[in-house]
């Protein structure tokens, strides 16, 4: 039983071992090694997966994209080295061979295209698209396609490259379809990887676009920021010019013929001009002639260049006559100007702009460069600008000129009167003296007695010669006065002369019925004066005062200390002066109408105040409302000895 056991055992093992071994061999061993395979396939995809998925990047530029297709198809046909590779862009409907991998026996021409609808389906679906011998009769150029490049199985695999560029396929050739089926998940990689990078690489690019779109903008807002800088910068130096000339001719020490010159310079520097020059109309010769301090224009080539107004082929003349600026990139050959003169003055770019002085037109300013295509319409608005300025100053110019002229005629004329005043003064004195020195004595009746009659001829002509030599002596003294009369300073008691002068005209006062009183009290301070010509003001107010005043009116003379200065005044209670009158009195030969019948000669006055001022003092009249007069002058009081300062302000 046991051995029976034990042979079936036996035999039982011999199969199981035999069935094992067959299963092995036959079953067992294929699969095993079909999972090997299988393994090392996946072991060989996971590698170039990892490998292509690592070497992946989006790229900032599209040519770069080109790179990374290459670099993905190479490694690709690395992975299968029997295979075929191709790679086509389309456009314009065809397809452009651009790039292939493998040796092929007749090398295909790059940059071919070709038209098969093949290729146009695969990229339309978006799917991968294989054709073997079999299929490939359905497609037309699929044919054609294996015998261009002897392939005799595809894979057609589309993709979208980034930033816009042609759709592109890579064309996949393989011995076999097993080779198609390993190849499928690599393929398959690599087109969601160009796509996924594409992707990636749009939004890269979309931003990058838009970060340049962005720098251009800061770039052209930063170019615009700097020329309103420069423009702000020309402006600030438009002021400083046109400060500069209003300084030139307003300021102190202004001198308005250098301030046109000097106008002419600013303007050369400022508009970095090589010629300025104005082109002033003489209305006698009907001309436009270059006036003097032109900038940059010698004096021979200057003294020759005037045009006539009727010359309308010059710039500088239609300027003239419409107004209106004028501008020449290259005035030499420009047919607007005439040329000979752009050559004389050695010039290419010119401007011209008006001046004109309200509604006169009064000439040209001429600009002139070197260079060619120089100035610009800002520069021309500017130098407008300037013209007006100029204008102006040109004014100011004749102005001064006929002012000048006129004041050296009336000086001129002012010393041939004081020559002939003094001259005829003197001439009528001499024989008046003997005049008066007969009269007196035959009044005397030293020659024999005289009738009534006669005698009261007699005194008449006596008065009429007195009074024919206070005007005679007035008239010397107004002209030594006009000239340069030596005054006599010295240090003077003004109490003192008052006192005097009171003195002396007693005697008139009384005669006129009028009381004359000093009320000067106390000492005053001295003051720097020349006595005689001093005593002659008192003297003037006193007379004045008693002549006009009337019978039985009186007269006070006040002497006051004012510190700096010590004032006199005359004061009467007669009829006064109308206020129309009091700002004549002072005048030369004025006669105030109530006072006509006391003779006078309408100078005593004027001598009055040309005497005080030639003193460093004033004299004035106080209108007084109620009748009177209240004249008043002030000397300054000399605080040391020799000095006389002179009289600050107008009151005391
Ligand atoms: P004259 O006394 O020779 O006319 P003045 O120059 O001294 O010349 O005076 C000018 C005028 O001022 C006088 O004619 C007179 O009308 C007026 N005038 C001057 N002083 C007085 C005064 N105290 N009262 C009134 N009028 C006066």
């Amino acid at each position: 039983m046991l051995s029976e056991l034990t042979g079936a055992g036996v035999l039982g093992a011999a199969g199981a071992f035999g069935a094992y071994w067959y299963l092995k061999f036959r079953r067992v061993l294929p699969a095993e090694s079909e999972l090997r395979a299988s393994r090392r396939a996946m072991a060989d995809f996971s590698a170039f997966a990892r490998e292509t998925m690592e070497r992946a990047y989006a790229p900032e530029q599209v040519e770069h994209y080109a790179d990374i297709v290459n670099y993905y198809l190479i490694r690709l046909h690395k992975a299968f080295t029997d295979s075929s590779i191709l790679l086509f862009e389309k456009g314009d409907g065809q397809w452009t061979l651009v790039n292939y991998l493998k040796h092929f026996k007749a090398e295909p021409k790059l940059l071919t295209s070709y038209k098969w609808s093949a290729m146009d389906r695969s990229s339309a679906e978006g799917e991968l698209l294989r054709f073997d011998d079999v299929r490939a009769g359905d497609y037309q150029g699929v044919e054609e396609l294996f015998s261009v490049f002897g392939i005799k199985s595809v894979m057609m695999c589309p993709f979208n490259p980034a930033g816009g560029a042609p759709e592109r396929l890579v064309l996949f050739g393989a011995p076999g379809p097993a080779a198609f089926d390993a190849a499928q998940p690599y393929l398959r990689l690599v087109a969601s990887q160009l796509s996924s990078i594409s992707k990636v690489s749009d939004k890269v690019f979309t931003l990058k676009k838009e970060a340049d779109h962005l720098k251009e903008e800061v770039d052209a807002m930063v170019k615009e920021l700097d020329v309103a800088g420069s423009r702000l910068i020309q402006r600030a130096r438009e002021r400083k010019a046109l400060y500069e000339v209003v300084t030139k001719v307003t300021g102190p020490g202004a001198d308005v013929q250098g301030g046109c010159s000097a106008v002419l310079n600013i303007v050369a520097k400022m508009i970095e001009a090589d010629v300025v020059a104005t082109l002033l109309f003489d209305e006698n010769k009907g001309e436009l002639v270059v006036s003097p301090g032109a900038y940059g224009i010698g004096d021979t080539e200057r003294m020759h260049y005037s045009i006539p107004v009727t010359n309308h082929g010059s710039a500088s003349v239609r300027t003239f006559l419409s107004r209106k600026p004028f501008i020449s990139p290259d005035a030499q050959n420009d047919p607007e100007v005439i040329t000979s003169y752009a050559k004389l003055w050695d010039i290419h770019s010119l401007m011209i702009v008006p001046i004109s002085l309200r509604d006169r037109i009064i000439g040209v300013m001429r600009v002139g460069s070197k260079r060619k295509d120089f100035f610009t319409p800002d520069q021309l608005e500017f130098l407008g600008i300037i013209a007006d300025e100029l204008a102006i100053i040109i004014e100011m110019f004749s102005l001064y000129d006929n002012l000048s002229r006129t004041a050296q005629e009336l000086a001129q004329l002012n010393k041939i009167k004081d020559e002939f005043l003094a001259t005829v003064s003197h001439e009528l004195k001499t024989p008046l003296t003997t005049i008066k020195g007969f009269v007196s004595v035959i009044l005397s009746g030293e020659v024999g007695d005289l009738t009534g009659q006669q005698k009261h001829f007699l005194e008449i002509t006596d008065q009429s010669v007195n009074r024919l030599t206070s005007l005679i002596s007035n008239l010397l003294d107004l002209s030594r006065l006009g000239g340069k009369v030596e005054m006599e300073f010295q240090n003077v008691d003004l109490g003192e002369l008052v006192r005097g002068s009171v003195s002396m005209m007693l005697l008139k006062a009384a005669e006129h019925g009028v009381r004359l009183a000093n009320e000067t009290s106390g000492r005053l301070p001295q003051v720097q004066a020349d006595t005689r010509w001093i005593t002659q003001v008192i003297d003037n107010l006193l007379i004045n005062a008693i002549k006009y005043s009337g019978k039985g009116a009186s007269v006070k003379v006040t002497g006051v200390d004012k510190g700096e200065a010590v004032m006199i005044c005359v004061e009467d209670d007669g009829p006064g002066i109308p206020p129309q009158e009091q700002k004549l009195v002072f005048d030369k030969f004025y006669r105030g109408k109530t006072g006509l019948q006391s003779p006078g000669t309408g100078l005593g006055l004027a001598i009055s105040k040309s005497v005080v001022e030639k003193h460093g003092g004033k004299i004035w009249l106080e209108s007084r409302t109620g009748g009177g007069c209240r004249f008043c002058f002030a000397l300054p009081a000399a605080k040391v000895r020799g000095e006389n300062p002179g009289l600050k302000g107008d009151k005391i």
